[in-house]
C-alpha cells in the first residue's frame, strides 16, 4: 500500500491546477498503480471525464479495479493497447477501444480524435499509464514524437493531461524532453 503522506500530496497538487494543465507524475514502479488509480479517482470526483490510454494492463481489469475504488466509470473511456497486442480477442464499445499493439502510436493518435468526441469539452483529461510501458515497445525518438503530438492535440482540445512515468524505466533523454513539454512535474 501507499503511504497516505503520498495520497495527501497528490491530492493537494492535483487540487490546485491552472486551466489546461498538463502534470508528469514521476514516482517509483512500486507505487504506480496505486497512484495512477487514486489520480483518476481525484480528477473524475471533480467531474472530470476520464480519457485513459492503458499500456500497462488490459481495458478488463483496469475497469474492475476502477469499480474497486469506487470510481464512476461512466465517466471512463479508455483506448486499450494491451488487449490485441496479447491476443485477447475483444470489441471495441463506445467507451472502450482497442488498438493493434503498443507501437501502433498512429492508431493511438486516430483513436483519441474519435474518442474526444465523447467527452466535454474543457471537462477532461488524457491519463497515460504509463510512458514507461510505451517506451519498452517502441524507439524513444518515436515516442517523443507522439508524445509531443499528443500534448499538442490536447491542449488545442482544451483537455488537460496526465503522464505516469517511471524513475527507474525511463531513459532520461526522453524523460527531459517529456518534461518541459508539461507544466509541471510532481514527484511521489
Ligand atoms: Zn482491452
Amino acid at each position: 500500500m501507499m503511504n497516505s503522506d503520498i495520497f495527501k500530496k497528490i491530492k493537494g497538487q492535483l487540487g490546485k491546477l491552472p486551466k489546461n494543465w498538463i502534470v508528469m507524475l514521476e514516482t517509483l514502479t512500486k507505487n504506480s498503480l496505486d497512484l495512477g488509480l487514486e489520480s483518476v479517482k481525484i480528477l473524475t470526483d471533480q467531474g472530470l471525464d476520464a480519457l485513459i490510454v492503458s499500456a500497462s494492463r488490459p481495458c478488463n481489469k483496469l475497469l474492475e479495479l476502477y469499480e474497486e475504488k469506487k470510481i464512476d466509470t461512466k465517466k471512463v473511456f479508455i483506448i486499450c493497447t494491451v488487449c490485441k497486442s496479447q491476443g485477447i480477442d475483444v470489441k471495441d464499445t463506445k467507451s472502450i477501444r482497442h488498438v493493434r499493439s503498443y507501437d501502433s502510436l498512429m492508431e493511438i493518435l486516430i483513436s483519441l480524435e474519435k474518442i474526444k468526441s465523447e467527452l466535454k469539452k474543457e471537462e477532461g483529461f488524457l491519463f497515460i499509464d504509463s510512458i514507461s510501458s510505451l517506451l519498452i515497445h517502441n524507439d524513444s525518438r518515436k515516442l517523443s514524437q507522439f508524445i509531443h503530438r499528443i500534448l499538442v492535440t490536447i491542449r488545442i482540445n482544451n483537455i488537460n493531461g496526465i503522464l505516469i512515468s517511471l524513475n527507474e524505466e525511463i531513459n532520461k533523454e526522453v524523460r527531459a524532453e517529456i518534461a518541459q513539454l508539461c507544466d509541471k512535474v510532481i514527484s511521489v
